[in-house]
């Protein structure tokens, strides 16, 4: 599937859709006459397209949006789909109301041609929140959400669509893409994606590139516990961090992106990181 391919059915009345910016995947549910949709995109402009996009599958009003984390390109497009009720972890809302301004500043420096649309943004977070699980409905249909422990950032869920075998990893998982650590926990990531592991019996979606599956979620979790183990033996003093930054197991990670991951895992390690 690539990104132009338009909505592709990944199970029963399961859908997503690849955007070619950030590659990013946006997921929607539907119900006997609602219809769910899995993150916003990063301004009101992106949100406006996903609405205009939803109409080429179905006349039924978004009743419910779930942020899978509260990072731009998944959470500042919430406001349009308002009054829709918004879903997230409990701490998905504190960190918009933590980072949301100053995030806006930065990303519109680092991406210039979405400063304006960046600028009329009002940093809306979910209004209805848990901290494990919840089992919320779209138009008769339950929707299992759940939060997996510390990962990409201290509040991801994941989103299960019993029946329709489907999974969906937000950026716990990412596809031709590398995870970004700087909110990150990496330690922590090593037992939360394997718990995202036992979750996938059938079609995963990641935040971003393309769905997968078992296998692919396997080689992730493998991916953060090698990086996990590298951090502890510089923390040991067993490597280098230049040696560790040569071996770890995201080759296409830019090598300030590699130097943050091990930085935060090093954080954790001196018990610096809440
Ligand atoms: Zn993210």
């Amino acid at each position: 599937m690539g990104v132009t391919d338009g909505w592709v059915e990944i199970g029963d009345r399961v859908f997503v859709r690849r955007y070619a910016f950030y590659d990013q995947n946006i997921g929607v549910v539907l119900g006997d006459g609602e219809a769910l949709v899995i993150d916003t995109r990063s301004t009101y402009p992106q949100a406006r397209e996903i609405q205009a996009h939803l109409r080429e599958l179905t006349s039924y009003p978004v009743t419910v949006v779930v942020d899978t984390h509260g990072h731009f390109d998944h959470a500042f497009g919430n406001a349009p789909f308002r009054p829709a009720t918004i879903w997230g972890h409990d701490r998905c809302v504190t960190f918009m109301e933590r980072t949301g301004e100053a995030r806006k500043a930065e990303i519109a420096r680092e991406e210039p041609d979405l400063a304006a649309d960046l600028a009329e943004v009002v940093v809306d977070p979910p209004d209805r929140t848990f901290a494990e699980t919840a089992t919320i409905e779209v138009g008769g249909r339950p929707v299992e959400l759940r939060y997996l422990g510390r990962g990409h950032t201290d509040h991801d869920i994941v989103i299960d669509v019993p029946g329709a075998d489907v999974l969906f990893g937000g950026d716990l998982v990412e596809q031709g893409n590398v995870p970004f650590f700087g909110d990150g926990y990496p330690l922590d990531w090593v037992a939360t994606s394997a718990a995202l592991v036992s979750l996938v019996t059938g079609v995963l979606v990641p935040g971003h590139g393309d769905h997968a599956g078992r296998a692919f979620a396997e080689s992730q979790a493998a991916s953060f516990a090698s990086l996990a183990t590298l951090a502890r033996h510089v923390h040991d003093g067993r490597r280098s961090l230049t040696d560790a930054l040569a071996a770890h197991p995201f080759p296409d990670l830019p090598p300030d992106d590699a130097r943050s991951a091990f930085k935060r895992a090093a954080t954790q390690l001196r018990g610096d990181l809440d």
